[in-house]
C-alpha cells in the first residue's frame, strides 16, 4: 500500500514560480510540500535556461567588448576558448544557486520530494519516486510544472546533432556550423553565444523579421550586429526537412516563396517555441479545463476551474517568463492562505539578453497599430548620449509611447547595453500610471544610460535641450 499523507499546500514544479510559491506559503505559516522530478531545485530557469544562458551571454558580451576596445587603442589577442572550463564555470554557477535554494527550502521547513506528481482527483496526488509511490491529500495545490521545447514535426529523433535550448546549454562542443531554426528569443540568444564561441551560425525565421512582435526599429541594431556575427539570416523561410547524414551532419531543406535550398550543418538548434508540461500531470483525473494547446487557463487569482487548484507560470500560457511565474506564484498561495491578493499588473517586461539587449514593456507600436490604439511617441537616439558613446553603445535607442490626450505612458521599448535593467523604470512608471511630465521631472543621474528614459520623454514634451529639434 502506498504511503498516504496530508498537506496544506502542495506545489508541483520547483522552478522560480514553484519555489517562490512554496517559500511564500511557508512564510505564511502553511505546511508545504514542493515536488519536482529533477534532482535539484530551480527548474528550467536555473538549470537549463535563464541562468546558464546568461552566464554564456556574459562571456559573449565581454568578448565583443574586448573587440570594441581595439577601436579605442587597446588590443588583445584572439581569445583562446577552453570549452571545458567555460562549461565548468557555468555549471558551478548553477550548483551554487541550487544549493542556496535548497538551503532556503530547508530553513523554511518546506518538504521537498524528488518525484513525478500526477493527479488522482481534485484533492489527491500520486508521487512516483525512486523508492516507490506515495499519495498526498491536499487542501490546495499549485501547478507550476512549466514547459519544454517544441520539436518540429519530422525532426530526426534522438539525434545528438539536433539541439534544444536544454542540450545547447550543455555546451558539449562548439560545432563548425550551426543552424538555428527560429529567430525568436532563444534562437538569437543561443545563436549569438555559439557565434562568439566560434561557430558559423545561420538562422532561419519563418516570419519576415527577427523577434516577431517587437517593433522593427527596436530590433534593427541587433539585426545589424547579428548580420556581422552570423553567416546568414534567412527570413520568411521555413525548414521543411532535416535528414541525418550518417549521424555525422544534417542535411536541411529550407523553403521560401522564391526558392528551396538544401544545406549541410554540423548541428541544428530547434528554437520554435515551447509547449506546456500538462501531459505529465494526469489532469484528466481532475475537473480542470485545459485549452486546445494544453495550457491551463486561470483567473486573476491564479485559480483553475477547480477552486483549490491553482496554476502559475509557463503552463498557464504566454508570456513564458520566469518573473511572471514568480509574481503569479505569490498571488496563488496568498489567495490560498486567505489573503486579498490578485494578479493585476499594468505590464510584464520582456528582455532579450543579446548584445545589444532588447527590452520592452506595455504597448508596442505593432500592437497599437493592430488594435487601433492612438498614441504619440518620444524617441531618444543613444548617439546623443555621452555615456552611450563612451561605452561604444551609440546604436541604441529609447522609445516611449504616450496616450495623446493625457500624455500617460503606454509602453516603452529600449535597445542597447543594459536595456533589461533600464526597462524597470518604465515598468514602475506604467505601474504608477505616470505621464511624460513625471519622467521629465525625475532627475536622472548623469552620465548614465538611464537618462535616455527621461530624455525620450523630453523629446515628446519638446523640452529637450540635449538634442536640437526643429520647431513645428
Ligand atoms: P519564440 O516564440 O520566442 O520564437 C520562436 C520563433 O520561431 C518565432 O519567431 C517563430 O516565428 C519561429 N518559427 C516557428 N516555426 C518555425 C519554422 N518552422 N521555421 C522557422 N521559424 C519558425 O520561442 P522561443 O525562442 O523558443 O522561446 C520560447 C519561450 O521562452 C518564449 O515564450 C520566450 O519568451 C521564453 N524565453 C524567454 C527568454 C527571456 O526572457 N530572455 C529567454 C528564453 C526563452
Amino acid at each position: 500500500m502506498p504511503k498516504k499523507k496530508y498537506e496544506e499546500i502542495v506545489v508541483i514544479g520547483a522552478g522560480p514560480g514553484g519555489y517562490t510559491a512554496a517559500f511564500r506559503a511557508a512564510d505564511l505559516g502553511k505546511n508545504v510540500t514542493l515536488v519536482d522530478k529533477d534532482p535539484v531545485l530551480g527548474g528550467v530557469c536555473l538549470n537549463r535556461g535563464c541562468i546558464p544562458s546568461k552566464a554564456l551571454l556574459h562571456i559573449a558580451k565581454v568578448i565583443s567588448e574586448v573587440d570594441r576596445l581595439s577601436k579605442m587603442g587597446i588590443r588583445f589577442g584572439k581569445p583562446e576558448i577552453d570549452i571545458n572550463q567555460v562549461r565548468d564555470h557555468k555549471d558551478k554557477i548553477i550548483a551554487r544557486l541550487n544549493k542556496s535554494i535548497a538551503q532556503m527550502a530547508k530553513a523554511r521547513n518546506v518538504n521537498t520530494i524528488k518525484g513525478t506528481a500526477s493527479f488522482l482527483s481534485n484533492s489527491e496526488l500520486s508521487i512516483k519516486t525512486e523508492n516507490g509511490t506515495e499519495k498526498i491529500i491536499f487542501d490546495n495545490c499549485v501547478i507550476a510544472a512549466g514547459s519544454r521545447a517544441l520539436m518540429l514535426p519530422g525532426t530526426p529523433k534522438n539525434n545528438p546533432n539536433i539541439l534544444t535550448s536544454k542540450t545547447a546549454l550543455e555546451l558539449k562542443n562548439i560545432p563548425d556550423t550551426l543552424l538555428v531554426i527560429g529567430g525568436g528569443i532563444i534562437g538569437l540568444e543561443l545563436g549569438q553565444v555559439y557565434a562568439v564561441l566560434g561557430s558559423n551560425v545561420t538562422v532561419v525565421e519563418f516570419l519576415p523579421t527577427l523577434i516577431p512582435g517587437v517593433d522593427k526599429d527596436i530590433v534593427k541594431p541587433l539585426y545589424q550586429k547579428l548580420s556581422k556575427q552570423f553567416d546568414d539570416i534567412i527570413l520568411s523561410s521555413k525548414v521543411i526537412n532535416i535528414t541525418d547524414n550518417d549521424n555525422d551532419t544534417l542535411l536541411v531543406t529550407i523553403e521560401n516563396k522564391d526558392e528551396t535550398l538544401c544545406k549541410e550543418f554540423d548541428k541544428v538548434l530547434v528554437a520554435v517555441g515551447r509547449k506546456p508540461n500538462t501531459d505529465l500531470l494526469k489532469i484528466e483525473n481532475t475537473d480542470i479545463v485545459v485549452d486546445e494547446n494544453g495550457f491551463i487557463p486561470v483567473n486573476e487569482y491564479q485559480r483553475t476551474t477547480v477552486e483549490n487548484i491553482y496554476a502559475i507560470g509557463d503552463i498557464t500560457g504566454n508570456p513564458m517568463l520566469a518573473h511572471k511565474a514568480t509574481h503569479e506564484g505569490k498571488v496563488a498561495v496568498e489567495v490560498a492562505a486567505g489573503q486579498p491578493a490578485v494578479f493585476d499588473v499594468q505590464a510584464i517586461p520582456s528582455v532579450v539578453y543579446t548584445d545589444p539587449e532588447i527590452a520592452w514593456a506595455g504597448l508596442t507600436e505593432i500592437e497599437a497599430q493592430e488594435k487601433g490604439v492612438a498614441y504619440k511617441k518620444g524617441e531618444f537616439p543613444w548617439a546623443a548620449s555621452g555615456r552611450a558613446i563612451v561605452i561604444g553603445a551609440s546604436q541604441g535607442k529609447t522609445k516611449i509611447l504616450f496616450e495623446p490626450n493625457s500624455n500617460k505612458i503606454l509602453g516603452v521599448g529600449i535597445v542597447g547595453s543594459g536595456a533589461g535593467d533600464l526597462i524597470s523604470e518604465a515598468v514602475l512608471a506604467l505601474e504608477m500610471g505616470a505621464d511624460a511630465e513625471d519622467l521629465c521631472l525625475t532627475i536622472h543621474p548623469h552620465p548614465t544610460l538611464s537618462e535616455t528614459v527621461g530624455l525620450a520623454a523630453e523629446v515628446f514634451t519638446g523640452t529637450i535641450t540635449d538634442l536640437y529639434l526643429q520647431k513645428k
